[in-house]
């Protein structure tokens, strides 16, 4: 068999959630976000095991990613829908018993016309600029909108994974000002929010990249371990190539293995010039481009031939791959791939 072994830790997702959870005061819910399937890792199994340890909230992107959880968890917890209540979203929202933050007046009469008496949320802009009712907006509706009393209002932060960075605390005076009055709970911090401290967590936290591992939250536990069968090798003398487009030559003998993922498995071709694979606590370097389906790795440093190399695990996290090919931890993950053999821990 050579597909790649995708392996998910549940026990170290679970205690990231108690970690991120125990960041804030008893009195402040922490909640947990599975969008865009559980950030690649999986929403059902992600969502389960989030449930079994205490989470009660959950946060999808768009309604049909509702669908998913709803059937995971049955009926007893609350999934909020960031994109609000869409054209086309009614039935959803009704069938599922999502809750929609709603972004916009559009959003809002859409919601109070179609379903009345059900439950939403409010999405504030103070800033950043992508959803959300701005200042004048909510103004102008929040009297109306006060009083069919939303389940929560919410915003969120632009810069959080800058501790320093200015726009913090612009963003939190901006969302006290807007509803410090309203008497409804409130949440502004995702994993970075709440790293930022105490006054940034008001009644309900919503981490997500933190829980599966990465960057802002240093401390957290790694979830994903990635390993990546080798097919062949062989030795490449010097003066010859290795790839698509000759991009690398040979300066003396190397032993190069040829390993099964590829660019369609989520391992981007940016990953070509700086990227690594371990075989135990020895760097093996990628020579040339990640095709499609494989990748060839120097293997001249290792004594024997090993069964598999590692792409994420102990000597490499998300974050260390994606500081390679010049991204962020979250593509790495959003963006795994459906040919891995999927295998869960722990839960
Ligand atoms: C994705 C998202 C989160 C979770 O953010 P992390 O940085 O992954 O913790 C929280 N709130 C909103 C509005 C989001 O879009």
């Amino acid at each position: 068999m050579s597909t790649a072994n995708l392996t998910i830790d549940l026990d170290a997702l679970v205690a990231n959630w108690r970690a991120l959870d125990a960041a804030s005061d008893g009195g402040v819910e922490t909640a947990a976000v599975v969008k865009a399937n559980g950030y690649g890792l999986g929403a059902a199994r992600v969502s389960r095991a989030l449930a079994r340890a205490g989470a009660r909230q959950f946060f999808v992107a768009v309604a049909e990613e509702g669908a998913a959880i709803r059937d995971a968890l049955g009926p007893d917890v609350a999934i909020y829908v960031f994109s609000g209540h869409m054209a086309g979203d009614t039935d959803m929202i009704s069938d599922l018993g999502l809750i929609p933050m709603l972004n916009s007046v559009e959003q809002l009469l859409r919601h109070f016309e179609s379903l009345p008496a059900h439950p939403f949320g409010i999405q504030l802009d103070t800033g950043m600029n992508r959803l959300g009712m701005e200042p004048a907006e909510w103004a102008a509706v929040r009297d109306i909108a006060l009083a069919q009393h939303p389940m929560m209002i919410m915003s969120h932060l632009a810069c959080a994974d800058e501790p320093n960075h200015a726009m913090n605390a612009r963003q939190l005076r901006a969302f006290r000002q807007m509803t410090d009055d309203c008497g409804v709970p409130r949440s502004l911090s995702a994993t970075g929010g709440i790293l930022l401290g105490r006054a940034f967590h008001f009644d309900l936290t919503r981490p997500g990249i933190g829980l599966y591992g990465g960057a802002p939250f240093a401390a957290a536990k790694p979830v994903v371990t990635l390993d990546v069968p080798v097919i062949q090798t062989r030795t490449v003398t010097a003066g010859e190539t290795v790839g698509y487009g000759n991009t690398w030559t040979a300066q003396t003998d190397t032993q190069v293995a040829t390993v099964a993922a590829g660019y369609a498995d989520g391992l981007i071709r940016a990953m070509g010039p700086k990227g690594m694979l371990f075989s135990g606590r020895t760097a093996c370097k990628i020579l040339g481009r990640v095709s499609m389906d494989l990748i060839t790795v120097d293997i001249t440093a290792l004594d024997e031939v090993p069964k598999s190399l590692s792409l994420l695990g102990p000597e490499q996290g998300v974050d260390t791959l994606a500081g390679a090919a010049g991204t962020i931890g979250y593509e790495i993950l959003t963006s795994l791939g459906g040919r891995y053999n999927r295998r869960y821990t722990g839960g």
